[in-house]
């Protein structure tokens, strides 16, 4: 019996496991040569890419209903080291309890995470990484009608205009205008998008700024660009220029890297700390570790690397599964493919922006892209529930097309 262990229960890890299932029953073997087991610190795969919307705690699918039907052991529990030398991995469970697990072949499909900032008062920042940040920042906007009807009590601070900080701020408005009137609340809504850069998107090019700077006018989102927080309260936010902004809401999104666990191998790593991994996802100069989503980068298309987006953890994932169990059963590998790279960002009332190609270059806005936006978060990353054979079958679907 050999032994493929995942560490990550997220879009890389959960297609990974099911990838190296579906590459031991399409070579002919069952549960009895090869056995793969995943191991994450939660119960669900999150769904990531909406956690900017309303009631984010919906926005999970229980990995039972994934892993279980085809047949992937599954442990929750946080993975705290991991010995290459050994093949084995180190983790402690729910009630403390330390494991080690022994592997053949390991994929770290352990994701990443925002980068808190540090500064007076960065405690009272939200975030919106993680499942259960969202849903504090969730419980927090809900509750602002009890709040005392100070100034700032409807106002949201965005750091970060990047794609996550312009979705969150596209639609905080909205969220907020909603719980005002619900509260019987008179105040004005105030949202206000700070980032260090003198542009809005800077990592998205010129391609859709004209898109981005038109939909936070119509909101009447207000800028401050070429600035960053120096500090803040639960009353109020000071920016880099001494401007004092009353606010009960600050909401941190600039800056990721990959999950710490990306030290404890060796081999290359890049800026953000990803692992260097060759078109089968294997970690270069690694024996028997591959990485896959936002842990590794490889190349994509026309010289490109990849980046941490689902549109690329979802292909990586399955690639690295895939070769994992063909590496053990002695089948073929198979290089990495992806869909051409492409972008949708949500802007709120505003609709959306789609683009196509690395240059970012607009093939749609207003509602055809917000209905293309919907349907990538609603259904296009969701995994298949409860049927084995539709699980595995999306799991040989590299594309996501
Ligand atoms: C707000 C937001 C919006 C986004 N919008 C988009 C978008 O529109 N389009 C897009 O393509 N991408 C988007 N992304 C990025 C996308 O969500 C990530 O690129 C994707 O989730 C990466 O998948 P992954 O499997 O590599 O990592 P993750 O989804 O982060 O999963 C990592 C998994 O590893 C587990 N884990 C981590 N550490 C440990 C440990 N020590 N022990 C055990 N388990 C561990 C976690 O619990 C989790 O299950 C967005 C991200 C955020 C936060």
């Amino acid at each position: 019996m050999k032994d493929i262990l995942v560490i990550g229960g997220g879009f890389a890890g959960v297609w990974s496991a099911a990838g190296a299932v579906r590459a031991a029953r399409a070579a002919g073997h069952g549960g009895e040569e090869l056995r793969v087991t995943l191991v994450s610190g939660g119960d669900d795969l999150v769904i990531r890419p909406r956690l900017y919307e309303d009631d984010p705690e919906t926005m999970r699918v229980p990995l039972d209903r994934v892993l279980g039907p085809i047949g992937v052991r599954r442990h929750t529990a946080t993975v705290t080291g991991i010995d290459t030398e050994a093949r084995t991995v180190r983790a402690v469970g729910r009630e403390g309890v330390e494991l080690t697990i022994s592997y053949d072949k390991l994929v770290l499909a352990a994701g990443s995470r925002l980068v808190r900032p540090v500064f007076p008062g960065a405690e009272d920042v939200f975030d919106i990484d993680t499942l259960s940040a969202a849903a504090a920042l969730d419980h927090h906007l809900r509750r602002l009608p009890r709040r005392e009807p100070t100034g700032g009590r409807y106002t949201a601070v965005v750091v970060g205009a990047g794609f996550t900080g312009l979705e969150i701020a596209t639609v905080m408005g909205e969220r907020l205008r909603a719980i005002a009137e619900a509260g019987g609340a008179a105040e004005d809504v105030r949202v206000v998008l700070v980032d260090r850069a003198d542009v809005l998107g800077p990592e998205l090019g010129p391609g859709p700024r004209a898109q981005i700077d038109s939909a936070v006018d119509e909101l009447k989102i207000e800028r401050r660009l070429g600035l960053t927080v120096a500090s803040a309260s639960p009353e109020q936010v000071v920016l880099s220029d001494g401007e004092i902004i009353p606010t009960a809401t600050v909401i941190w999104t600039a800056g990721m890297a990959a999950s710490p666990l990306t030290a404890q191998i060796p081999g290359e790593h890049d800026r953000l700390g990803r692992l260097n991994v060759d078109a089968h996802m294997r970690v270069i100069g690694v024996p028997d570790v591959y990485a896959a989503g936002d842990t590794a980068v490889g190349p994509a298309e026309e010289g490109h690397r990849t980046i941490q987006s689902c549109q690329h953890a979802q292909p990586m994932g399955k690639c690295a599964g895939h070769n994992v169990a063909a590496e053990l059963l002695g089948t073929a590998p198979l290089a990495f493919v992806s869909d051409p790279y492409s972008n949708a960002l949500d802007l709120g009332t505003a609709g959306a922006v789609l683009t196509t190609g690395w240059e970012r270059t607009v093939v749609a806005t207003g509602a055809e892209a917000k209905t293309m936006k919907q349907n990538i978060n609603t259904m296009w990353i969701y995994p298949a529930v409860d049927d084995p054979e539709q699980i595995l079958a999306q799991a040989g679907r590299l594309l996501n097309s």
